[in-house]
């Protein structure tokens, strides 16, 4: 069966593995062609995907970079674009797969051209979701397009949800991320670079860093309440740190049904590309006796403060997700950017989305009713967060 394939986000570390996923399946003789990648402003990566993927339309998100872009692909026979209207564009040409690679709300109005097309659309960016939650679920519905959850929790739910009406509970897993044992006072004086280096899983930085914080499960918890249609009360996370179980789903029979695997994304990006079937993927299997021990511990809510951040926010309504989404990324890139410390990233979300309520509680209150309102919140949210963050940094 002939699939056709976009990817959004093809420079990042989902897109690269997604890369990889499919040339193995060619490898094997599958046919799937791919109609557009995009990029932010990696032209050597953006050149590469395309000599091995050969796309027909390319987008760079960096205008700038049109020229060089173009240079890189000469007698490739591919359409170059830049911009977002190229981004768009991207997620809008005709494909029956597109991955949804982007990192941060950037993603989103690409991910809407896909989804409003409809047609399959394999969801690794989770902002988008965090950012747009109902108006993007609701989309989709009005749209015939099919979700396919990347991130692997999600992912794992997804593929134990034999009986969504019949569930009652989900719980996530976190691997606790590279400070799961460190003290306050040695998470107080965290590099990035530290931050960076995930003990489970490579991935791009700015999900690093959520996962440091633990913001990544809290962004996951928003994510999983969104797509499966949960309440913030009826989703658990529970700290494991050998990132075996990926997640579970409590029927209503006290059965659990999860899904395990090595922490390796090939295994839900494959998942995404061949559902409903499977295919054979050379990831990294999984040896149980090596492993030895599956161990499980409660996130501590003292030094991360971020889960219990993202529950309110889920609790408060879709327009605080969006705000708390949007002031993470602003706090992150300041963290990443040497202006303020790790500890700084949690307090200045919280602070921003307290100056919201202060300063507009209206917008917060309200419910977006459209992709622009959503925006509105989002970039109040933005300002919020680099003035605190601005603050911090001074003081
Ligand atoms: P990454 O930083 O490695 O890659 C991000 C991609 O987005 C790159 O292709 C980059 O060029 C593009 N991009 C960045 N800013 C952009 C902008 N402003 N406009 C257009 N394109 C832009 O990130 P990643 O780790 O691959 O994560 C991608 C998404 O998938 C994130 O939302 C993340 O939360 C989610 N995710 C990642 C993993 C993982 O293992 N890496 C797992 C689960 C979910
Ligand atoms: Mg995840």
């Amino acid at each position: 069966m002939t699939r056709t394939l976009s990817i959004l986000g093809v420079t990042g570390s989902v897109g690269q593995s997604t890369m990889q996923v499919i040339e193995e399946l060619r490898a094997q003789g599958r046919e799937l062609p791919v109609e557009a990648v995009t990029a932010a402003t990696r032209v050597d990566l953006l050149a590469d995907a395309c000599r091995r993927l050969r796309p027909k339309f390319a987008a760079i998100a960096n205008p700038a970079l049109l020229g060089e872009a173009r240079e890189a692909l000469v007698g490739l026979d591919i359409e170059v674009g830049a911009g977002p209207a190229a981004l768009d564009e991207a997620g809008a040409r005709p494909a029956d797969w597109v991955m949804s690679a982007i990192v941060g709300a950037a993603g989103l109005s690409p991910t809407m051209a896909a989804v409003r097309r409809g047609g399959h659309v394999a969801l690794a960016n989770k902002e988008c979701l965090v950012c747009a939650g109902p108006l993007f679920i609701e989309a989709a519905k009005a749209h015939g397009a099919t979700l396919l959850p990347v991130d692997s929790e999600h992912n794992a739910i997804f593929q134990v949800l034999t009986h969504p009406e019949r569930v009652e509970r989900l719980t996530l897993t976190a691997s606790g991320g590279p400070f799961r044992t460190w003290s306050r006072e040695q998470m107080a004086q965290a590099t990035p670079a530290q931050a960076c280096a995930h003990p489970m899983w490579n991935m791009g930085r700015k999900i690093s860093v959520d996962s440091a914080t633990l913001m990544n499960k809290g962004l996951e918890l928003i994510e999983a309440s969104y797509l499966f249609g949960f309440k913030s009360e009826f989703i658990d996370v529970i700290v494991h740190p050998q990132s075996t179980i990926h997640s579970l789903v409590h029927y209503i029979d006290g059965s659990v049904l999860a899904q395990l695997g090595s922490p390796d994304m090939r295994i839900p990006i494959a998942y995404a590309l061949t559902w409903p079937d499977r295919a054979h993927v050379s990831t990294s299997r999984l040896d149980l006796a090596k492993l030895a021990q599956l161990t499980f511990e409660a996130p501590d809510p003292v030094r991360f403060p971020a889960l219990r951040l993202a529950r309110a926010a889920l609790d408060r309504g879709a327009s605080a997700t969006t705000a708390l989404s949007a002031a993470n990324e602003v706090a992150v890139e300041a963290f990443l950017e040497g202006r303020i410390r790790f500890l700084d990233i949690c307090r200045t979300v919280e602070e921003a989305l307290s100056h919201l309520e202060g300063a507009e509680a209206g917008l917060l209150a309200k419910l977006p009713s459209s992709f622009d309102e959503v925006r509105a919140v989002d970039q109040a949210a933005r300002r919020a967060a680099r003035l605190v963050a601005g603050n911090t940094a001074a003081a």
